[in-house]
């Protein structure tokens, strides 16, 4: 039977309108394999290099548990160079290139037991997370095969695709697919918590035909493996998803090094706001503040942060999110009725938690968290408007603040003023008014009555502006024409 959609519309790319990786939960059979995939070993995760490569073991540890789940090797300076001097262009054909990375999306789906089960006890990632995980990884492959195959250019050499723990599989895949679709050369650095879904990737990608001298995986320290990546004058361009404070570094670093006009494609960042006016269907809009401020344990750049209610509805529908917040299911991120996994790692858990705890006047909702395992419970805090947020807290705390009829300039001027840029949400049935709020607010994805998470490769490229990012969208048609060599027609950048 066809498969169904669990969780997004369709992504459209080239001929085929589909969406990828329709599971059924419903079907005992697919039920059965993540079932049995539970307790399959977690290999190490090893570089993948041309080159042998050395460094030091370290552990992988489970979010959810603290328990460590695998090794990991972290590579060496040495190695990192050498796997530059190893690297060569993919200078095959770009319809071939194409073929390759469907059939890598292919064997990505047909692994789904063993990469749920990594992105469960390695990222702490609840079951639907892991799946609408998968659908996007997928879906970067697929479509920038697409576009890639669409105009063919010249490549720009030797990328550093340096990605994040949040999505490790997805924005991980999608910077690889994208650089080495044009015809790069791609070495990756993944985050430092999540190597072993990487390797599972990459070797995925190799067995699909990607040749090791164009793709090569360098597990390791932002400080050894980020600094050769972004320092290493034989470096034609660099990919990152992570901080607004690292992507500063990396840009410094490559201003000093690398040669001028290499570009740079940084995701970063965001204080995301969302507004809620007394026309709004209360139901609809608490469900998707729930899911956009609690989904992934808040863990996306795009999660809402601070949502302001209209002050005539916000008794009502402040009540109606503490009652949602109760409904939340915390814990093992394996078991189906979970919501709200783990934060990443102790060090985020201590952080999220001192912060709720210097903020405790503020607090007016806040569950419970299981006791083992680095959680932080939901929390709403009370604010008066997004001014009073310190600083992005990546995890489950929704900031609330109220607002006046006449003052929706004055909320969308603050929210400007943050100087972030990347999501935000409203939530109104006054057509004018979207109107009106959207020419206004200066981010990279709008979001009209829905929730402000799960972009959806190929119908709504993601990025942002200002201090959210630089460069083309994710999963748009700009992104693939951004790896290849300048002076070409298509090169838009
Ligand atoms: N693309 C993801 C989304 O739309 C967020 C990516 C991120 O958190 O880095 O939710």
């Amino acid at each position: 039977h066809a498969p169904r959609s669990l969780l997004a519309p369709a992504a459209l790319y080239g001929d085929e309108r589909r969406n990828s990786v329709g599971f059924d939960l419903n079907d005992e059979e697919t039920l059965a394999r993540i079932r049995a995939a539970r307790d399959l070993p977690i290999p190490d995760a090893m570089p993948q290099t041309v080159s042998p490569p050395t460094g030091a073991m370290q552990d992988v540890l489970n979010p959810a548990t603290g328990a460590a789940i695998a090794q990991v090797m972290m590579v060496d300076a040495e190695t990192a160079a050498r796997a530059i001097d190893d690297a060569r262009t993919w200078d095959v054909p770009a319809a071939e290139r194409a073929r390759i990375l469907r059939r890598a999306a292919d064997l990505y789906e047909a692994d789904f037991g063993r990469i749920f089960a990594v992105l469960g006890r390695e990222a702490g990632k609840s079951l639907a997370d892991a799946v609408a995980e998968l659908r996007e990884a997928v879906d970067f492959l697929r479509y920038y095969a697409a576009e890639g195959e669409a105009s063919p250019q010249a490549p720009r050499g030797v990328v550093g695709a340096i990605s994040p723990w949040n999505f490790p599989l997805a924005i991980f895949t999608g910077q690889i697919a994208a650089a080495l679709m044009a015809g790069n050369a791609v070495i990756a650095k993944p985050a430092e918590a999540t190597p072993v879904i990487a390797m599972l990737g990459v070797q995925l990608l190799h067995q699909a035909g990607v040749p090791n001298t164009a793709l090569q995986l360098l597990p390791g320290r932002g400080s050894v493996v980020g600094t050769a990546l972004t320092s290493d004058p034989r470096i034609a361009g660099v990919v990152f998803t992570g901080s607004t404070a690292t992507a500063q570094t990396i840009s410094r670093t490559m201003a000093e090094h690398l040669h001028p006009g290499t570009p740079l494609i940084a995701e970063t960042g965001g204080l995301n706001a969302m507004i809620v006016d007394s026309t709004a269907l209360p139901e609809q809009a608490v469900r998707d503040v729930v899911a956009s401020s609690f989904r992934s344990a808040g863990q996306r750049c795009s999660a809402l942060r601070c949502l302001y209610v209209q002050e005539d509805i916000a008794p009502h529908l402040i009540e109606m999110i503490k009652g949602a917040m109760d409904e939340l299911v915390l814990g093992d991120p394996w078991a189906l009725q979970t919501d709200v996994g783990p934060v990443i790692d102790p060090k985020a858990q201590k952080d999220i938690a001192n912060y709720i705890a210097a903020n405790g006047k503020r607090v007016i909702h806040k569950l419970d968290a299981p006791a083992q395992g680095w959680f932080i419970p939901p929390t709403l805090l009370k604010v008066r408007g997004i001014a009073d947020l310190e600083r992005e807290i990546f995890g489950p705390v929704l900031h609330v603040a109220t607002f006046k009829g006449d003052e929706l300039g004055k909320v969308i001027s603050d929210i400007n003023a943050r100087g972030f840029g990347l999501t935000f949400g409203l939530h109104t049935r006054i057509d004018s008014r979207v109107q009106e709020v959207t020419d206004a607010i200066h981010v990279g994805n709008i979001y009209v009555n829905r929730n402000q998470i799960g972009a959806v490769v190929g119908s709504q490229p993601f990025g942002g502006e200002g201090l959210s990012g630089t460069g083309p969208k994710a999963g748009g048609p700009r992104y693939v024409p951004r790896f290849f060599a300048p002076g070409e027609p298509s090169a838009i950048g």
